[in-house]
């Protein structure tokens, strides 16, 4: 039975009620009153329930699609403005109990194993620092005896403690399998940032099928989340991996696991990641019977832009150069740039066992760019590079963000403090060409700082920056 405030995973995310969603979306679709009155919600930036959303998942009328589109892109602008914020993935370890059959790290896989020594990490971060980057996301397979959270703790201190010329880590968010409020707390405690779970699928069914070992557990894994927020971490990030079950029936799902969330602790996911299935070592995507297309791919991002405003929205570098632009201008607002998704790549640590057995990357990705290439991409295409971490250092997590983005304040913050990152970046590391294209686009930029008093402080941080000050934010 259907309960957003149940603490059970199979109420709140009800198989019957996602059914009879799709089946009454399907029938309201065709009535145009109804997709408008659903669309002018949307375009006040209040959100939409899953209900609504659905029937807009149902649209195929390119004249309504477009509308959405541009709604999309218009939401998101009044949110978080122009800028777009980068991070990087950080693998830390390749070991795995489980057999998900849709990764190049599962356990039947012949790959060569590794951990990453506190040593190699060092070595990680430094590579990712001077590429610029200032946000990560850690990466580990699920084996509870090789990567314990003990493990994890003396990574994240080891990360945030190495420092190389300018170069600083400043928020480091975890990607780890479910475990149990007391880890959380103590990876709230070593101060990360969000804690992401990919919900990989939302059909019971599907999951039990694709899963094999501890992760196969369906409830631990879909409660997680209650779980990290009980445990005191504020910003968590939800989504599934599209291609394992039909598409309307996870997005559908991922808002009512968004809904769930702000029904039971009052603030949504602060993000929603869109990953989609891709090729790895025994890994066939095309064996897949549920991948989804760009055109429904483009309408799922956009939509879900529309239900929830004020979520940041993530794409990796899965997906290629030409779709991942369309993608931002209906609704991304993070991606990921330069990444390698394989245990000490940043580095070029060498991946072979002593019997020269290979590891493998988790996936194959799609985007090969170095981060400044990306930047160069973004700023062309008029969007602000970020590298913004303010809000965590600042104590805006949680229900002290939510109220900020959801009146639409947050634009703000994002605004001038996107500026100021981008300056430090181009700074640190830029080559000629970027440093006049960023100046040029911060010069115009800065004009659209909305008061008077916050522009005059922007501009008095980018001469600090300028002059060798580093970490000044909003
Ligand atoms: Fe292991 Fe995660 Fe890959 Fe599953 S998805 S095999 S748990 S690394
Ligand atoms: Fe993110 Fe806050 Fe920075 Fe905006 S101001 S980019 S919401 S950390």
């Amino acid at each position: 039975m259907y309960n957003v405030k149940s603490m059970n995973s199979n109420e709140f995310i009800d198989h019957e009620e996602i059914l009879s969603t799709i089946a009454a979306a399907k029938k309201l679709a065709t009535s145009k009153s109804t997709i408008d009155r659903i669309l002018e919600k949307a375009e006040s930036c209040t959100g939409l329930t899953h209900r609504e959303a659905a029937v807009l998942l149902e649209v195929t009328d390119s004249e309504i699609l477009d509308r959405i589109y541009i709604s999309a892109k218009k939401i998101k602008e009044k949110i978080y403005g122009k800028r777009i914020v980068i991070f990087a993935p950080l693998y830390l370890s390749n070991y795995c109990v489980n057999n998900c059959i849709y990764c190049g790290y599962k356990c039947s896989n012949k790959i060569a194993r590794h951990q990453l020594t506190q040593e190699e990490l060092k070595l990680e971060v430094r590579a990712l620092e001077a590429m610029g980057h200032k946000r990560l996301l850690l990466e580990v397979g699920e084996d509870d005896e090789k990567c314990p959270i003990d493990y994890m703790l003396k990574c994240i201190e080891t990360i945030y403690s190495e420092k190389f010329k300018n170069g600083s880590i400043r928020r480091v968010n975890v990607d780890i399998a479910a475990t149990t409020v007391e880890n959380y707390k103590k990876l709230r405690d070593a101060q990360i940032g969000t804690y992401l779970l990919f919900q990989e699928t939302y059909h019971k069914p599907t999951y039990l099928s694709v899963h094999n070992g501890p992760k196969q557990n369906y409830e631990w894994h879909t409660e997680a989340m209650d779980r990290a927020m009980q445990g005191g971490i504020d910003d968590v990030g939800i989504g599934p991996l599209y291609g394992l079950y039909e598409w309307r029936y996870e997005a559908i799902a991922t808002l009512m696991h968004a809904e769930h969330l702000e029904a039971v602790f009052g603030v949504g996911p602060h993000t929603i990641s869109f990953p989609r299935l891709l090729s790895a070592e025994g890994v066939d995507r095309n064996s897949f019977k549920y991948l989804v297309s760009d055109e429904d791919f483009k309408k799922i991002v956009a939509v879900t832009r529309l239900a929830v405003p004020y979520t940041g929205m993530i794409l990796s570098t899965r997906e290629t150069i030409d779709f991942r632009k369309e993608l931002l201008d209906v609704g991304i607002s993070q991606i990921s740039a330069g990444s390698c998704v394989g245990v000490g790549g940043y580095a070029q640590r060498k991946g072979v066992d002593k019997n020269g057995v290979e590891e493998k990357p988790q996936f194959n990705l799609a985007d090969h760019r170095k981060p400044i290439d990306v930047i160069k991409w973004l700023v062309k295409d008029g969007y602000i590079p970020s590298y913004c971490t303010a809000c965590y250092k600042e104590g805006r997590t949680g229900d002290r963000f939510m109220p900020l983005a959801k009146s639409g304040q947050i634009a703000n913050f994002c605004h001038p403090n996107a500026l100021l990152t981008f300056e430090e970046y181009l700074k640190d590391y830029a080559d000629d060409e970027l440093k006049d294209m960023g100046e040029k686009l911060i010069d115009i930029e800065i004009q659209n700082v909305p008061s008077e008093k916050q522009k005059n402080k922007a501009l008095k941080y980018l001469e600090m920056i300028r002059n060798g000050e580093r970490d000044l934010r909003f």
